[in-house]
């Protein structure tokens, strides 16, 4: 039996490839008078040229099919050599049947109608040999490989890797709040607060959904794929009620201190699950505590997810109302609101927008958000937004099988990334990222001090 395989038809000499199925059996068996090609069973049981007929351009025509055999190998080609019919129109300017053969004289091509200019040269000196697997032992290579092999941290944050946080080539946020271009650390317009609650869902985040819906806020979510198989129609409410729902892990670990085999797992599991519940798959996530690397960011990238941090002006000016503490004793309701001013000081002092990190798992935390913080927060006149939108973004965008590429393009290196910098986005004013906001260290750079190292370290004691 041929079904599903691939078999060829001569048609008055030109290939044509077909697939053998019964859709495309019965259509010729449609046109045939007297063949054995009726059913696909027929095509596999040919054994010689059987007459088929098809109808195009109006014109009956014959197409021979050679088959000796049941299986595609024993397929052979009738090479025709004339034309059994007229077709109604060609190309006054085409090369002669007869002239186009295996054997042909190569004539001259067309040139392109305009050329780029490569921002580098290309010499096929300084590239692998072509259609070949690359060797790996190349110094190119090799930085690749580095990328996500950079030994993971230990447990301890940044005082009991000492050596890991002075390496600014790591771009370690959770040490010295290093981002890159890949991280969305603020809404670029001024005025903008994407809000944003981790940690959830939880027993909690009705009570917080019930707010948000009564007042017409929406929130990006950044929920633990551990919580989401807790509560699934949580997750669901938040994703139907308009919210974004984002990635936060699998178990809410330090991720720097994972294996990269881990930090797939821990990803890969949250984004199925939110999958499985939602129908979609978000393409933003959050690390816990902030704690990412630039092998954690390469990481997951590559799993198509772009790291969302909270605004951090310096090290002692993050937009963090430490809610989530007040749980666990570690902080005063009375503190969290103070943070919150101090937040909304800041906020004025910056030509961006921001984003404050808030949770939704305790009770505390919620009482404190929809008690407080959100309804000064409207007084004050913010335009509060998801993340996504908050990047002049359609909802749409922040899912794999939603986004639309011509507002949010993949970047060169394939990669889908969300940064409101991106080529492409409808933003109506230029990016204002890390204008004067952010600590930014690239990746050759050693301006940062080693005494300002250990300055911002001892602040995570
Ligand atoms: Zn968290």
């Amino acid at each position: 039996m041929l079904a599903g395989s691939i078999f060829i038809l001569s048609l008055a000499g030109l290939p044509v490839y077909g697939q053998s199925s019964a859709s495309s059996a019965s259509a010729a068996s449609s046109t045939t008078s007297s063949s054995s090609v009726s059913t696909t069973s027929g095509v596999s049981a040919s054994s010689g040229t059987t007459s088929v007929s098809v109808t195009g351009s109006g014109t009956t025509s014959a197409v021979g099919i050679s088959g000796s055999g049941t299986t595609t190998s024993n397929v052979t080609k009738t090479e025709a050599t004339a034309l059994t019919f007229t077709l109604a129109v060609t190309n006054p300017t085409a090369v002669p049947l007869a002239s186009i053969t295996a054997n042909e004289t190569s004539l001259a091509t067309i040139p392109l109608p305009s050329t780029a200019t490569p921002a580098t040269s290309i010499v096929a000196a300084n590239y692998p040999p072509m259609d070949k697997v690359p060797p790996t032992d190349s110094s190119e290579v090799q930085a690749w490989i580095a990328e996500v092999q950079a030994t993971p941290t230990v447990a301890g944050g940044c005082p009991a890797n000492l050596q890991a946080a002075q390496d600014t080539s790591r771009c370690w946020w959770y040490c010295t709040g290093c981002v890159r271009d890949t991280d969305v650390q603020e809404c670029p317009d001024k005025g903008t607060w994407g809000l944003t609650y981790d940690d959830g869902p939880s027993y909690y985040t009705p009570n917080l959904l019930t707010y948000l819906s009564a007042n017409d806020l929406h929130a990006t979510f950044f929920t633990v794929g551990s919580r989401c198989l807790q509560f699934p129609a949580t997750l669901q409410e938040e994703f139907m009620a308009g919210h974004q729902v984002a990635v936060h892990t699998w178990s809410h670990p330090y991720l720097t201190t994972l294996s990269n085999e881990e930090i797939i797992a821990e990803l890969g599991w949250t984004k199925k699950i939110m999958k499985d519940v939602t129908g979609v798959t978000p393409n933003m996530f959050r690390p816990p505590y902030g704690d990412i690397d630039d092998r954690v960011r390469n990481i997951s990238i590559a799993m198509g997810l772009t790291p969302v941090m909270w605004t951090r002006m310096s090290a002692t000016a993050t937009f963090d109302t430490d809610d989530f503490d007040v749980h666990g004793g570690l902080a005063s309701s009375y503190g969290v609101l103070n943070n919150w001013e101090n937040i909304i000081a800041n906020a004025s002092k910056i030509d961006t927008g921001f984003i404050v990190l808030e949770h939704d798992l305790f009770e505390e935390s919620v009482q404190l958000a929809t008690g407080y913080i959100l309804p000064s927060a409207m007084q004050q006149n913010f335009t509060i937004q998801p993340v996504v939108q908050c990047l002049n973004k359609p909802m749409t965008d922040a899912y794999i099988e939603t986004n639309n590429n011509a507002t949010n393009p993949p970047a060169a290196s394939g990669a889908v990334t969300l940064s409101s910098g991106a080529p492409g986005s409808i933003s109506t004013s230029p990016s204002k990222k890390n204008s004067g906001v952010s600590l930014k260290i690239s990746g050759t750079s050693s301006a940062l001090a080693l005494s300002g190292v250990f300055a911002i370290i001892a602040l995570f004691l």
